[in-house]
């Protein structure tokens, strides 16, 4: 027989952010620190098919899988806490299953049947959480948004079946909850818990755990009431006690119990769990010996959540220099030649990250030229190394009115463009992109390898010759300007193995400073830190103390 996998899934109620995602990415990590495979899996009730085209004011940042995939921010959680490769089967929406459903219908698989949400949708989102598995011992899926929503209904109604079709003994769901301490009574309060637990039986769903969000420790009264009016035991209701570190969310919750509850009730025998690494990455995270400011000049700046990924690889990059990472978040439609310095004055490195559009560019290329000039260490991230191409055309070899097509279209001097062919590693094809093409259709999406040129910061960071990296983006470096940029000075350290596309490039004279086309932040991880941004980090330190 085939392995049969095991599966939790984890609901969220009471309102949201309550910290679903990285809950469910914690009890990855407890349950491969028990020598167990895990994958994660998110289901999305918003009716986007993906959230590639999703403003990140709204829906926060895009997180990139390897295969391409345009996913929900918390697959990044689940690939910085456990070792588990992600892709397009780990995100569904509602849009992407409505899409098969219909597509299918369209082509006649349903045999004129009448289509409906049970069972055709519910089949689908369970055949969707099927393709997760790919026998691995254990599948968590988070489901988005709260109990109470309509729209999560059908994904509520399909895991609720779910327990029958693959028995009762290899499915655990767990609720997580808010427990509010309510300073006026002196008292944590129970009741939001039992009034979300109580929606969430009338659709059939009894919880077996509950994770009760709270900002202290629950006590044994308090969890034997829960426990009571939610009909779980006592030893199933956990503290999810609030965290200055999210690293720490692992630790917490195996202290209450949670890991060891979770292999009983799904009757899988494994070790104690080994979580010393986990224990010293907390330990040193929160015994810094130094401290950096990073300037981060972009335009999402009210919005950390925009910017996950990038914030999460920065404070990585602190831990090899035992640095604590302090976060300026600048709005470059504020910068103006101006006062560049004075807004930058506190920067030991200044970032500039992804993004799209013409907004506060000028101001971004403002902050590069500072860096570049002041030798303050400079991070340019997808837009921010077309940024750094650009204020180096403009400003060192002379080509006045320099730009990016995607900001001036009749620029005299495009060095970033769109290049409407390039030969395509993944499928081994000539790529053709077109101006008019849809919104998303012709992004350059996923991981692509790039080799790198010996004797630059990006080969004394990643210490070797090819690596590779997710791109999202669709301008590209003007091969035209190639040459001219690299006489007056422009290193180009890293292009794709063909040679044709540029994907890093960097100053010379300077302490540090690299722009690169793909995110590295996507692949960096709290165990093995991203190499540029541990050399980023590094070389803003060393700034911080020669001044
Ligand atoms: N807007 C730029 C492009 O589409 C950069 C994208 C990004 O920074 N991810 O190429």
């Amino acid at each position: 027989m085939a392995h049969q996998s095991k599966f939790i899934f984890v609901t969220g109620g009471v309102l949201s952010s309550l910290g679903k995602g990285l809950a469910s990415a914690a009890i990855g990590t407890l349950l491969e620190c028990r020598g167990l495979t895990v994958t994660l899996q998110k289901l999305d009730p918003y009716i986007n098919v993906d959230p590639g085209t999703m403003n990140p004011f709204q829906h926060g940042e895009v997180f990139v899988t390897d295969d391409g995939s345009e996913t929900d921010l918390d697959l990044g959680h689940y690939e910085r806490f456990t070792s588990a490769k992600l892709g397009r089967d780990n995100n569904f929406t509602t849009g992407k299953i409505y899409h098969s459903v219909i597509t299918k219908e369209r082509r006649g698989d349903y045999l004129g049947g009448t289509v409906q949400v049970i069972p055709h949708i519910t089949d689908e989102i369970k055949n969707s959480i099927l393709l997760a598995a790919d026998g691995v011992d254990v599948v968590i899926v988070e489901i988005g948004g709260t109990i109470g929503d309509i729209e999560s209904l059908p994904f509520l109604e399909a895991i609720r079946q779910f327990r029958a079709d693959v028995g009762k003994d290899n499915v655990v769901y767990i609720h997580l909850t808010l427990v509010p301490y309510i300073s006026t009574a002196g008292e944590l309060k129970t009741k939001p818990t039992q009034h979300s637990v109580k929606e969430l039986r009338s659709i059939g769903i009894q919880p077996d755990i509950l994770l009760c969000r709270t900002d202290r420790y629950l006590s044994k009264e308090i969890k034997k009431k829960i426990g009571l009016f939610c009909n779980v035991g006592d030893d199933a209701v956990i503290t999810a006690k609030d965290v200055d570190c999210i690293y720490e969310v692992p630790l917490v919750f195996h202290k209450e119990g949670l890991d060891a509850k979770i292999v009983e009730l799904l009757h899988i025998w494994t070790r104690a769990p080994r979580l010393e690494p986990w224990e010293k990455l907390v330990e040193t995270m929160e015994t810094p010996k130094e401290s950096v400011n990073i300037a981060i000049v972009g335009k999402y700046v009210d919005l950390t959540e925009s910017y996950k990924s990038l914030n999460e690889a920065l404070i990585h990059g602190g831990i090899p220099n035992n640095c604590k990472v302090d976060l300026i978040f600048v709005d470059s439609e504020k910068i103006t030649g101006d006062n560049c310095g004075q807004m930058l004055a506190d920067a030991d490195g200044i970032l500039v990250p992804g993004g799209f559009g013409s907004r506060g560019i000028e101001g971004k290329i403002c902050a590069a030229r500072f860096a570049r000039e002041n030798k303050v260490p400079y991070f340019g991230i997808c837009l921010g190394m077309h940024i750094a191409v650009t204020e180096f055309a403009r400003n060192v070899a002379g080509m006045e009115n320099a730009n990016s097509t995607e900001m001036d279209l009749s620029t005299p001097y495009p060095v970033i463009y769109l290049m409407l062919e390039w030969f395509d590693e993944k499928t081994g094809s000539i790529q053709k992109r077109d101006v008019d093409s849809d919104k998303g259709g012709t992004m350059r999406l996923g991981a692509y390898s790039c080799v790198l040129k010996e004797d630059t910061f990006a080969h004394r960071a990643y210490r070797t010759d090819q690596i590779s990296e997710r791109h999202r983006h669709r301008y590209e470096f003007n091969n035209e300007f190639r040459s001219r940029l690299e006489e007056k000075g422009l290193v180009i350290s890293g292009t794709s193995p063909n040679g044709e596309l540029v994907e890093i490039t960097e100053l010379k004279d300077h302490p540090w400073f690299l722009g690169c086309q793909f995110h590295p932040e996507f692949k960096s991880r709290p165990m093995s830190p991203h190499p540029l941004f541990r050399d980023f980090i590094g070389a803003s330190f060393q700034h911080k103390k020669n001044r």
